[in-house]
C-alpha cells in the first residue's frame, strides 16, 4: 500500500515538475472542465494576507505547460461567474501568485478577455481621471479612483517570449492598471479617495 502511494505520489510530482508548477500549485489549477475557482477575498485574513504578496514571474516552462492552459480556462470561467462577474482577474485572486492576468478588451470588436504574462505598466499619460471599481476580491464595496488615462503596457508574449508593447487607453488602460496592480499586492482600496458600499 506504501508503495503504491509512493509510486502515485512520485507520478504527482513529475507531472507538476515538467510545467514548472509545484504539485500544492497543481492543486490550486486543477483540471480542465473543473470551473469557477475559488476567490481570495480581503474579508478573510488568511486570504487578504495572500492578497498582498508579489507576484512572481512566469518562465517558459510555465507558459508552455498544458497547466497554464487549465489555469487560463478556469480563471476566464471564474471571471465570467454569471453571479460575481468581472472584467478583468489577476493570479494572486485564486491563489496563485504568478504575474498573470486577464482583461476584458472594450477596446477590441467581440470585447474578447485576453491573458497577459508578466505584465508591467511603462510609460503613463500625465493625464489621469476618476472614475468607480469593484474587484472580485473585495466584495461588496464600490469607490472611486484616479487613474491614468492611457498607459504603456509592456508583457510577454506567450509563444515567442519576447516582450510586447503596447498602448491603452480609456476604460480599457483602467483594467490595466487594476490587474498590474493587484501582481504587485495592491488594492483598489489603497487608491480610491471614496469607497461606499454597493
Ligand atoms: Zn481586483
Amino acid at each position: 500500500m506504501k508503495k503504491i502511494v509512493f509510486l502515485f505520489l512520485t507520478t504527482l510530482l513529475a507531472a507538476c515538475g515538467e510545467g514548472g508548477f509545484s504539485v500544492e500549485e497543481c492543486n490550486v489549477i486543477g483540471e480542465s472542465g473543473d470551473g469557477i475557482m475559488p476567490l481570495k477575498v480581503v474579508t478573510n485574513r488568511d486570504d487578504s494576507l495572500f492578497l498582498r504578496r508579489q507576484s512572481r514571474p512566469l518562465l517558459t516552462e510555465h507558459l508552455e505547460s498544458a497547466e497554464f492552459e487549465v489555469l487560463c480556462e478556469r480563471m476566464l470561467a471564474t471571471v465570467n461567474d454569471p453571479l460575481n462577474e468581472g472584467v478583468g482577474i489577476a493570479a494572486p485572486q485564486v491563489g496563485l501568485d504568478y504575474a498573470l492576468v486577464a482583461v476584458q478588451r472594450f477596446d477590441k470588436a467581440g470585447e474578447p478577455f485576453e491573458f497577459y504574462a508578466n505584465p508591467a505598466i511603462g510609460w503613463r499619460s500625465e493625464s489621469m481621471s476618476a472614475g468607480g471599481e469593484g474587484c472580485l476580491s473585495v466584495p461588496e464595496l464600490y469607490g472611486e479612483v484616479m487613474r491614468h488615462d492611457s498607459v504603456e503596457v509592456v508583457y510577454v508574449h506567450p509563444t515567442t517570449m519576447m516582450p510586447v508593447t503596447e498602448l491603452v487607453t480609456g476604460f480599457t488602460a483602467v483594467i490595466f492598471q487594476h490587474e498590474i496592480d493587484h501582481l504587485s499586492g495592491t488594492l483598489y482600496t489603497d487608491r480610491a479617495h471614496t469607497i461606499t458600499r454597493e
